[in-house]
């Protein structure tokens, strides 16, 4: 009897371990986190089914909304203070402010990483920037200034705003460390996305993908995958940027000129993108932009009411409830598919999420009917 009970209990022991084992394995667990900026970055890829079905390509959004702080702009965030790190302008542990002149996500992420590491955020931005935005960036503490809209030639415009409220704030003597985080120029911005983004969608899709889509705020994200998946992608890779109504890229991309830029009657016509989309689209050429300009193989236009079809559509065929950015990169996956063989595999961003834009562009994506069809989409 003895030899019975130890057998079984050694049985049953197995039995417990293996099921012990197939539950956690077959989950795949992450280890714990030391902080929240280690839960940046290793964001999921997921298929767009109804896009898939509709196309006969496969269409993947690389969901980015799933950081930490809502955006792709926490990894450029902590490149750029990490980068401030170890040139010693920032010090773990002493005060010191980071400065951005934003639309948004980028101070929001700049605000989290900031106060997960122990500095400070000030960020300027446009008044007209949507409300959640503005309502979130308070919320996490960060110093807000609120400008008007103006050209990047305007003392004023946010950008520069940054910049001078950085310089005063180095000057004033007081020894408080600043840094004016710069990320339409700074290099830690293309580099990130080159050193994680890339790889990932590599690994994600296999090396197997045949187009990426991506809009360019800063040119930061399509500079850096774009670089990465042609040096290192198992096939050739088209990259696409999905350029919203009004914005320079298109016309830079397509035809190597970016026509809004011009001097017109002595002054520089306004750089402002006349869009309800946020965060991509621009009249001029930042550095994290030519960084990667000659890796863009084509840019596709996308009007606003392409992309609140997009999204509606989106979110009501797929659960995926996205922001004005993902939307237009979908529009543009649309039309890549056309000249794409079946069973090819399209990579789109999904930059941020739709509760970021419940005040402006899903005000008005929201009124759009239930059954909006996909050659409504695009037709329009
Ligand atoms: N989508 C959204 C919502 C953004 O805020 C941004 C950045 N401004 C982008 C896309 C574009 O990213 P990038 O700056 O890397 O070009």
């Amino acid at each position: 009897w003895r030899e019975c009970i130890s057998i079984a209990s050694v049985l049953i022991g197995a039995y417990a371990s293996y099921k012990y084992y197939k539950l956690f394995k077959t989950r795949d667990i992450p280890r714990p986190k030391e902080g929240v900026e280690e839960l940046i970055g290793n964001t999921p890829l997921v298929k767009i089914r109804s896009l898939t079905k509709a196309t006969g390509v496969n269409i993947y959004a690389k969901l980015e909304l799933c950081n930490p702080a809502g955006s792709a702009k926490d990894r450029v965030a902590l490149n750029i203070i990490k980068t401030a790190e170890e040139l010693g302008e920032l010090v773990r542990g002493e005060p010191g402010w980071v400065f951005e002149g934003t639309s948004g996500s980028t101070g929001i992420s700049i605000a989290v990483v900031c106060n997960a590491l122990g500095y400070r955020a000030h960020i300027s931005l446009p008044d007209d920037t949507s409300l959640e935005k503005l309502a979130l960036l308070e919320s996490l503490g960060a110093t807000v200034n609120k400008v008007k809209p103006a050209s990047i030639v305007d003392p004023n415009q946010y950008v520069n705003a940054a910049k001078k409220a950085c310089n005063e704030l180095k000057k004033s003597g007081n020894g408080i460390r600043a840094v004016f985080a710069d990320q339409f120029e700074n290099e830690a911005n293309w580099k990130v996305h080159y050193q994680t983004t890339g790889p990932e969608i590599a690994h994600q899709t296999k090396g197997n993908i045949d187009a990426f889509i991506a809009g360019c705020g800063t040119g930061g994200t399509i500079t850096g995958v774009a670089k990465f998946l042609k040096e290192r992608a198992k096939i050739p890779c088209h990259v696409v940027l999905a350029d919203p109504q009004g914005s320079g890229f298109y016309n830079r991309v397509n035809y190597g000129v970016m026509y809004d830029y011009v001097e017109k009657e002595g002054t520089r016509r306004r750089h402002q993108v006349d869009t309800i989309v946020e965060g991509i689209g621009l009249n001029r050429i930042t550095h994290n932009f030519h960084m990667g300009e000659k890796f863009i193989d084509e840019s596709i236009r996308v009007n606003d009411n392409q992309a609140i079809r997009m999204a509606k559509y989106l979110s009501v065929n797929d659960g995926l409830f996205v922001g004005s950015s993902t939307a237009i990169n979908a529009v543009a996956a649309i039309q890549v598919a056309k000249t794409l063989p079946h069973g090819s595999n399209i990579v789109i961003i999904a930059c941020d999420s739709g509760s970021r834009h419940l005040s402006k562009f899903w005000k008005e994506a929201k009124e759009i009917d239930h059954d909006v069809s996909l050659e409504e989409v695009i037709n329009i």
